[in-house]
């Protein structure tokens, strides 16, 4: 049931307004437009609070346009964004919702652009000013009149202008701005600094504040990984095989990350692109206009980089390097999921990284479930599935147009259509491993299994990535020992000397008899004498350490 404050009607805003909003599609105004939008017509001062991909930018657009007098063509509302991509989404998202509005212009003013164009289209009248702060003082500074007759400011994602350092040019910022003005703040979070900003700039300002973060990450089904730093490319090669997604982004920690990866992916015939801080805006710009069209389907990126991110088509988030902090965490999930959206995120986790794991869930308030790499028969359903859906379509009229080929060519070729099927499927799918044995041959992970070099875990690029049948190469054994293993390692609590203890307590064994004793995360290795190996471990048949049973079994890798 929609109450009747339900839908943007009920508003009573401008109707060019509202046909424009029902022309983007919105059906239902977002917690935050419900209650941001009466305060703001209203004329009042607000602060409202609220994650990202709430709808923020709609929340305080909409009412500013309604209040706005496009009969007059100067400056009547400004909205300051941290960044030149956050202010280029709000001035389109404007033009947007003043598409029916005949008469009024926006501009966008940022860093970066030449001065001049932006100066002539704010004294040409345009109404609706998206500033960056650094630019606009710039601007000052030539024109301080420039902002006289602005009376709506809205400050978007304050905390983040903070963040960047715009302190003192949003101070110089409000003494340009007639001190009879209505004051807007957005921010995800209200430290000190903010509250400070809004107790000596605001007048009595209404407080919103939406609880999102829950809501945020519960339309976003959350999983992790664990892997260790040196395998996490081939661990997002064999995702990626399983995961139906439509667009991707991929966070990593260094902008030499996101170049190794995107060209790994590309290598495997993915559209993939690397986003860093290094890449021109222009060249960003462009990765992200093909992220949203589909001339890109993966982007691996920094947290710098991706700031302010929005593609709706983004099903994915993988977080193969883990994030500074869990508030971060949220924000690069926030990446999916748009607009009540399904998405799904994944995050890689080294074992020292469990720690952060365990932090995420608890600032979330969410499990985030374990899973695993897809085996090698996951893999296979997934690449036939995709030539099923890939193939199918084309069958229906396939017989009308090449039916009469197909016999003249099995007649010339003196073959069966069978034959000539399996020979053009060969053709098309290109040498791709499409049996379980030979998609076995090209993985050479054997998912969460695998024992590794002792020093395996360590940050993703300090190393040069050896062939993981080097790094996997067993120790070698001692004369006359073989090598066991138990399922039970680290995760289940244990420690080398409980294993030792368990082993010469209940296998009668002398100290020196034990070799090796590996603890790994999910496993355990014990080398133990070859000789009277099977009566040891049926004696150590029902051993139980930390409460769980060792099952120690002979490991063989080939
Ligand atoms: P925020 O600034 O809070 O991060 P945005 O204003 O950028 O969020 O909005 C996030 C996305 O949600 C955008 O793609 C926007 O078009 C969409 N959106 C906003 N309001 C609505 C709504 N009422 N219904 C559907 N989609 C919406
Ligand atoms: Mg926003």
């Amino acid at each position: 049931m929609t109450q009747e404050t339900g839908g943007f009607a009920a508003f009573n805003l401008n109707p060019n307004i509202l046909a424009a909003v029902a022309a983007t599609g919105y059906e239902e105004p977002s917690a935050i437009q419900q209650q941001s939008i009466p305060i703001i017509m209203a004329g009042q001062d607000m602060i409202g609070q609220a994650q990202t991909g709430t709808g923020k930018t709609a929340a305080f657009a909409l009412p500013i346009l309604h209040r706005i007098d496009p009969a007059k063509r100067e400056p009547q509302a400004l909205i300051l964004a941290p960044t030149r991509e956050l202010a280029l989404q709000v001035a389109t998202a404007f033009e947007t919702y003043a598409k029916q509005m005949p008469g009024v212009t926006v501009v966008a003013v940022y860093g970066g652009a030449p001065m001049g164009p932006q100066l002539k289209a704010i004294r040409n009248g345009a109404q609706i000013v998206v500033a960056t702060p650094g630019r606009l003082c710039d601007h000052l500074r030539r024109d301080e009149k420039v902002l006289a007759t602005v009376n709506h400011l809205v400050l978007d994602e304050a905390d983040e202008m903070l963040k960047l350092g715009f302190m003192d040019d949003l101070e110089v910022i409000f003494k340009a701005l007639p001190a009879t003005r209505q004051t807007v703040l957005f921010s995800a979070t209200l430290p000190q600094s903010i509250r400070a900003i809004a107790e000596r700039h605001l007048r009595d300002p209404q407080h919103v504040k939406i609880q999102t973060k829950t809501q945020t990450v519960t339309a976003i089904e959350q999983a992790h990984l664990l892997v260790h730093a040196d395998q996490k490319t081939s661990a997002v090669l064999s995702l990626l095989e399983v995961e139906d997604f439509d667009a991707l982004i991929m966070f990593v920690r260094t902008k030499q990350a996101t170049l190794d990866l995107a060209s790994a992916l590309e290598a495997k015939g993915y559209k993939a692109a690397a986003l860093n801080g290094d890449i021109a805006q222009n060249q960003r710009e462009r990765v992200i206009d093909s992220l949203k069209d589909g001339r890109l389907d993966i982007v691996v990126a920094t947290d710098v980089a991706a700031r302010g991110l929005d593609v709706p088509r983004i099903t994915h988030v993988f977080n193969v390097d883990m994030p500074y902090d869990p508030e971060s965490y949220v924000h690069r999930i926030g990446r999916t999921g748009r607009a009540g959206r399904e998405g799904r995120a994944l995050l890689l986790v080294t074992p020292r990284e469990r720690r952060m794991l365990q932090v995420i869930e608890r600032v979330t308030g969410q499990k985030v479930a374990e899973v695993r790499l897809p085996d090698s028969q996951a893999v296979l359903d997934a690449r036939i599935k995709k030539l099923t859906n890939s193939l199918s379509p084309l069958v229906a009229d396939a017989e009308a147009s090449h039916g009469e080929l197909l016999d003249r060519l099995t007649a010339d070729i003196g073959c069966t259509p069978r034959a000539l099927a399996a020979a053009l499927l060969r053709k098309a799918t290109n040498g791709q491993a499409l049996t379980l044995a030979a998609i076995e041959k090209e993985r050479p992970l054997v998912p969460n299994s695998a024992p590794r070099g002792d020093r395996a875990d360590r940050p993703s690029g300090d190393r040069p990535d050896r062939g993981d049948r080097e790094r996997r190469a067993p120790m070698p054994l001692a004369e006359g020992r073989a090598r066991c293993r138990t399922a039970l390692g680290a995760r289940d609590g244990i420690a080398a000397k409980n294993l030792l203890g368990a082993i010469l307590n209940e296998g009668g064994l002398a100290r020196e008899a034990i070799g090796r004793i590996q603890v790994r995360d999910s496993f355990s290795l014990v080398e133990l004498p070859e000789d009277g190996l099977e009566r040891l471990l049926a004696k150590l048949k029902d051993t139980r350490v930390a409460g769980k049973q060792l099952k120690l079994r002979r490991y063989r890798e080939d």
